[in-house]
């Protein structure tokens, strides 16, 4: 987010003249014919009360920031503040921007950091007074309750026939989920449009989909399941799954040694069922930990792929791995 000023002589005033004057910048954004603006170049702004406008809203690029490319990546936010008259931001307004971060945050997938105008443009924007609060971390002013954040967003993984779904997972399926929701109307979570790589956005979008189809609760919590996953694509992608060596070994040496929880690295899965399938790993085990009785089995394909003593711990190194997945069809990154 972007913190701007209006960089024009602005008098204190009394709170109900707020509004209109709000709307007077719009008029003046919009009668700027050189900029060719549809609306206020702002997304939000801030009165010296506190009280939060809203200018582009949420989810829309603003006009501010100075060029296109800072304008894609940045929410604009105006504090109604000039360059003489009210100069200094009173607590109000500065609680009030921190209310604006965090609805952009909540509403709008904005990130943590603040800015000003003047951070990545020549422009004296917004001002040094409220600069100054900015490069001071943007505090809350007396801190206090603090802003509710984000509502928690899932992010574990799981492997549906032989891909990986959710946070972090990375591929093409991973985008073509992306467009499936966004044909279908559960896109408003993007800022930019899906990706290879698996965002909350992603899962915030899937979770809607599910709520869609009548999901609830923790079955709807934004990563895939197989019903869910056919009906959104009318079939089921299969691939050649990957593992990924480093956060395999992470999984190996954190893994709860139970099942109950939800799984660190949706790759374990992978590997335990190329465990079974060699008659290593008991089924039941199979469950997406690397614990201690996945240790235990993969350990034995180490022995089995001639390593002995502390070579042969369970922990997985690239050797035996890259083995292993040419055995039972996967590939190895690190
Ligand atoms: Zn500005
Ligand atoms: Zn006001």
């Amino acid at each position: 987010m972007k913190v701007h000023y209006l960089g024009t002589a602005y008098a204190s005033r009394a709170h109900d003249r707020c509004a209109a004057y709000v709307r007077q910048v719009r008029d003046a954004h919009l009668a700027n014919t050189s900029e060719n603006y549809v609306d206020v170049a702002y997304n939000l702004l801030v009165c010296e009360h506190g009280t939060v406008y809203e200018g582009r809203g949420a989810h829309r690029r603003c006009g501010a920031n100075g060029s296109a490319d800072l304008n894609r990546a940045h929410y604009a936010v105006c504090a109604l503040l000039g360059s003489s008259g009210l100069t200094e931001p009173p607590d109000a307004m500065l609680r009030g921007l921190r209310d604006a971060v965090a609805y952009l945050r909540r509403e709008g997938d904005a990130g943590d950091e603040v800015l000003g105008h003047r951070d990545g443009h020549p422009t004296s924007c917004p001002g040094d007074p409220l600069y100054r609060w900015v490069r001071a971390g943007a505090p809350r002013p007396g801190g206090g309750e603090g802003e509710p954040g984000p509502p928690p967003v899932a992010r574990y993984q799981t492997t549906i026939n032989g891909l990986v779904y959710g946070y972090g997972a990375r591929g093409d399926h991973v985008t073509a989920v992306g467009r499936a929701l966004v044909e279908r109307g559960h896109g408003e979570h993007y800022r930019v449009g899906p990706g290879p790589v698996w965002s909350d956005a992603d899962t915030l979008n899937y979770a809607s989909w599910q709520r869609s189809l009548g999901y609830t609760g923790g079955d709807a919590d934004g990563v895939p399941g197989e019903v869910s996953l056919r009906r959104l694509l009318g079939r089921l992608p299969s691939g050649r799954p990957v593992v990924d060596l480093s956060r395999l070994v992470a999984a190996a040496r954190q893994d709860p040694p139970s099942s109950g929880t939800r799984v660190s690295y949706g790759g374990v899965r992978v590997v335990e069922d190329a465990l079974v399938a060699e008659g290593l790993l008991d089924r039941r085990y199979a469950d997406g930990h690397f614990g201690t009785a996945t240790v235990r089995a993969y350990a034995a394909w180490q022995r089995r792929c001639g390593y002995t003593g502390a070579a042969a711990d369970g922990i997985p190194g690239r050797d035996s791995l890259t083995r292993l997945g040419r055995a039972r069809g996967f590939d190895v990154t690190s």
